[in-house]
């Protein structure tokens, strides 16, 4: 696995466990280096109080807890570009100045480009076109690392840098058969699916509509503990979305991350491959 660089874009201290814990285990765990863009400091997270003591803010609480995180996933890396969390779509703290949703879109992108040509990732994962969940900071980052991953190899988009241009960018994606099952749990427990989580901010009816097609699986039963090491350190943000399944259901049905393809282009919406570096040139 040497020489095999992945870079996760994502938006808060927890995404990059909750979303994509077992993935990361893995590859690092295969040698591979894992960098990660946390783009905002989590700010505006539902905390309880009592998990507060001892710290001087949501921030720096969750900074914290990535920190915790990383040390567990091994990451080679993590950039934290420190934009304030913008919260829920439409609330107030959209409009914070200081937020990733008002932080213009080319300024993150160029720091994404920046944080490309340094470490030169192969392949590149950010959230889909919807956020995942439709969170605005993730579909702010979203934005801005997929115009970066064009950019990042344009001789003409200067940074000072050389240009590189990473050969993958994938979309994280939920597994649709874990995500239907959670969907009948939650209505069977007579709670509102487009209501959840500890921010009430988790529709799961959208998320599902806004699905995208899932081309790469990944297996990951064999760091399914692992993942809930690193998720174990966000322990201010446990609680919400969907309900955790039993560990022998997980090992044996839900054993895999899945992605979206969006380059190079799939020839067709169906699962075409099981490892990111499939095609992949290494220097
Ligand atoms: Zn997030």
């Amino acid at each position: 696995m040497a020489n095999r660089r992945v870079l996760l874009s994502l938006a808060h201290p927890d995404d990059e466990s909750f979303g994509s814990g077992g993935l990361i285990a893995r590859y690092v765990a295969e040698g591979a280096d894992v960098y990660y863009i946390c783009a905002t400091n989590g700010d505006v997270g539902t905390v309880a109080p009592e998990k507060l003591v001892g710290y001087n803010s949501v921030a720096e609480l969750r900074i914290a807890e990535l920190d915790c995180a990383s040390e567990k996933l091994g990451f080679k890396e993590v950039f934290k570009f420190g934009y304030r969390d913008s919260g829920m779509m439409y609330s107030e703290t959209t409009k914070d100045p200081a937020s990733l949703w008002q932080a213009p879109r080319d300024a993150v992108a160029k720091r994404v480009v920046e944080v490309i040509r340094k470490v030169k990732p192969q392949v590149v994962i950010t959230f889909n076109k919807y956020g995942g969940y439709g969170h605005p900071d993730h579909i702010a980052i979203q934005r801005a690392t997929t115009d970066a991953f064009k950019l990042a190899g344009d001789p003409t988009y200067e940074t000072g840098q050389e240009p590189y241009q990473p050969q993958k960018l994938y979309y994280s994606a939920f597994p649709a058969l874990m995500f239907r099952i959670n969907l009948l749990r939650v209505r069977l427990r007579g709670e509102d699916p487009r209501h959840l989580g500890r921010n009430k901010d988790f529709d799961m009816l959208a998320i599902l509509d806004n699905m995208e097609p899932i081309h790469t699986r990944i297996d990951v039963k064999n760091y399914l503990e692992a993942w809930d090491e690193a998720s174990a350190c966000h322990d201010s943000q446990l609680g919400g979305g969907m309900p955790r399944l039993p560990m022998w259901v997980r090992r044996n049905f839900m054993n895999k991350q899945s992605l979206t393809r969006i380059h190079p282009v799939p020839s067709a919406n169906r699962v075409d491959e099981h490892d990111l570096f499939t095609g992949v040139q290494l220097d």
